[in-house]
C-alpha cells in the first residue's frame, strides 16, 4: 500500500522535560491540525526537526523510537547546521528576500553550504523511508531543494511543494546568487502551491526568465514532464476557534479584559515580532488618529500584542527596540492619569486569552507590509460568534484576496490608516454584521481541513494526468 510523508522544517511537537523524563506534546498549531488528517493515517508519517539538539547516537536512538508511535520521524541537526541553514540562509536569506526586503539578506556562501547540506539531510530522511508509488508533501521554503533530491533518486514518486510565503517577483528573486539551484530544487514537485495567484504569476515569471522553462498558463514542462502550478489559500481550524470562544476560562479572561478597558473600545493587533508586519506604521497611523480625532481621547486604546521572535538577528531587535521607543511616545505624549492609549504586550498568550482578545477587540488592525497568508485575521472572524466587530487588513497579505468585506487598506498610507480607523470605530452595527457573516462563511467554508483535502486532490490529479 501507498503511503503519504509529510516533510516540514520543524516536526509538529513539542519537546518537555518532566522530572527527568522527555515527553513529546503535539503542537496545537493550524498546520499540524490541518496536516493530522494526513500523517496519522495507518503507515504516513511527518518527517521533520524535533525543535532539540540531540548529540549522542544513543539518545538520538531513543527520540526516534518515541517519536515512531506519533507518526513522526525525526532528522538531527547541529547548533551549526541551524544557524547556518534556518537562521542564516531562510531567515537572512530567503525570508528577506521573500517579503521584498531584499537590502535585509546577507548573501553569506557559508549559510548556502548549510542550506543544501541540511536539504540533503532532509532528502536522505525521506528516502529511507519513501517507496516507489507513495506521495510526498513538502512544505515550505526552508526545504526548496528536497523535491529535485528526490525527483533525482526516486523518479516515480508523487511529489508535492507548498510555499507558506510569498513568491516574490523576479526582478527581486533573480538577485540571490544561487536562484537556479533553488527554482531547480522547487521544479522536482509535480505540483507546486502557494497561497496566491500573485505568487503564481511571480514564481512562472522566474523559472521561464531564469530556467527557460516553457509554460502555458499555470502547466510547466520540465525535462518533458508536466508541472503544475497551483494556488491553494490556507484556511484556519474554524470550529476550534469557535469551540475555544465560549469556554470557561475564555469567559473569565473576557470578563478581566471589560474590567480593565471599562467603557473605552479597544484596537487590537496581534503579531509575531517580523518587519514584514508593518508594526510602526500602524502605531504612526494610531498617533495621527489620536491627534486629529481629539473626541476619541480616553475613549480607545490601542491594544498590541507583539511575540518574540528571531530577536537574536539584529535587525528584529532593533525593530523591537524602535517599537518599544514608538510606544512610550505615544503613551507619555497621550496618556492620561485614567487612560493609557496603547497598551504593548511583548509575550505570546495561550489561546483562550486570544479568543478574549478577539471578541472584546471593536476593531482587529491587520497591517502587514507583506504576508503570505495572515492567519490571525481569519482567527478574529472565526472567534467573533457575536457576528460584530471590524477587520482592517492589509492589501498585502495573502487573506485579503478572500476576506473582501474587510476594510482593505495599504499599509504604508498613514493617514488612510488614520481614516479606516475613524470608519471602523464609527461603523453601524447593521454594517457590522453584514460584513462579519460574509467572512464568516468564507473562513468556516475554506478551513485547514478543505485547504488540506484540496492539496492532496490536485497532486494526485497531477499524477494521474502524467501518467
Ligand atoms: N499566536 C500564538 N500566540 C500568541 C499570538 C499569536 O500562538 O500569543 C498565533 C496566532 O494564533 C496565529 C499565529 O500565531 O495562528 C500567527 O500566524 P500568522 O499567519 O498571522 O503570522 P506568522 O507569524 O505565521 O507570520
Amino acid at each position: 500500500m501507498s503511503k503519504t510523508i509529510i516533510v516540514s522544517n520543524r516536526l509538529p511537537v513539542k519537546i518537555q522535560v518532566k522530572n527527568g523524563e522527555t515527553v513529546y506534546k503535539p503542537s496545537e498549531g493550524g498546520l499540524a491540525t490541518g496536516l493530522s488528517s494526513v500523517y496519522k493515517g495507518e503507515g504516513n508519517v511527518w518527517i521533520g526537526w524535533p525543535g532539540k539538539i540531540v548529540k549522542e547516537e544513543k539518545a538520538q536512538e531513543k527520540v526516534k523510537a518515541d517519536l515512531k508511535d506519533l507518526n513522526l520521524y525525526p532528522v538531527f541537526l547541529t547548533r551549526e547546521e541551524i544557524d547556518d541553514y534556518y537562521e542564516g540562509f531562510s531567515n537572512e536569506i530567503l525570508w528577506p528576500i521573500c517579503h521584498y526586503v531584499p537590502s535585509y539578506a546577507k548573501f553569506n556562501h557559508r549559510y548556502w553550504e548549510a542550506y543544501k547540506k541540511v536539504n540533503r539531510k532532509f532528502a536522505d530522511g525521506v528516502l529511507k523511508l519513501a517507496e516507489k508509488g507513495d506521495t510526498v508533501w513538502i512544505n515550505d521554503y526552508q526545504l526548496m531543494l528536497v523535491p529535485f533530491l528526490l525527483r533525482e533518486k526516486l523518479p516515480d514518486i508523487s511529489v508535492g511543494y507548498f510555499q507558506h510565503i510569498p513568491f516574490p517577483s523576479y526582478e527581486i528573486f533573480r538577485q540571490i546568487p544561487w536562484r537556479e539551484s533553488l527554482l531547480e530544487g522547487i521544479l522536482g514537485a509535480d505540483l507546486i502551491g502557494f497561497h496566491t495567484y500573485d505568487d503564481i504569476r511571480h514564481f512562472i515569471s522566474s523559472v521561464t526568465r531564469i530556467m527557460g522553462v516553457n509554460s502555458t498558463a499555470n502547466h510547466l514542462i520540465v525535462h518533458n514532464r508536466p508541472v503544475i502550478v497551483d494556488a491553494f489559500p490556507m484556511g484556519i481550524d474554524y470550529e476550534k476557534f469557535v469551540e475555544i470562544s465560549s469556554l470557561p476560562r475564555t469567559r473569565s479572561n473576557i470578563k478581566k479584559i471589560k474590567q480593565s478597558a471599562r467603557e473605552a473600545k479597544i484596537i487590537l493587533s496581534i503579531d509575531r515580532l517580523d518587519y514584514s508586519k508593518g508594526i510602526l506604521q500602524r502605531l504612526q497611523a494610531f498617533e495621527l488618529f489620536l491627534k486629529n480625532h481629539r473626541e476619541y481621547k480616553e475613549k480607545v486604546s490601542l491594544l498590541m500584542v507583539v511575540v518574540p521572535s528571531r530577536d537574536e538577528v539584529p535587525q528584529y531587535r532593533e525593530l523591537k527596540e524602535e517599537i518599544d521607543r514608538v510606544v512610550s511616545d505615544i503613551n507619555a505624549r497621550n496618556q492620561t492619569l485614567s487612560w493609557q492609549p496603547v497598551f504593548y504586550f511583548y509575550r505570546s498568550f495561550p489561546v483562550e486569552m486570544l479568543s478574549a482578545l478577539y471578541q472584546m477587540a471593536d476593531v482587529c488592525l491587520v497591517t502587514p507590509k507583506r504576508d503570505g497568508m495572515n492567519l490571525v485575521s481569519k482567527e478574529y472572524v472565526a472567534s467573533r460568534v457575536d457576528e460584530k466587530g471590524v477587520l482592517i487588513l492589509s492589501e498585502m497579505a495573502g487573506a485579503s484576496k478572500e476576506l473582501s468585506e474587510a476594510l482593505i487598506i495599504n499599509p504604508n498610507d498613514v493617514p488612510g490608516l488614520s481614516n479606516t480607523l475613524l470608519e471602523a470605530l464609527a461603523m453601524s452595527r447593521n454594517e457590522q454584521q453584514e460584513r462579519m457573516i460574509a467572512m464568516r462563511k468564507t473562513v468556516e467554508k475554506f478551513n485547514i481541513h478543505h485547504w488540506v483535502k484540496l492539496f492532496m486532490q490536485r497532486l494526485n490529479e497531477v499524477k494521474s494526468m502524467q501518467r
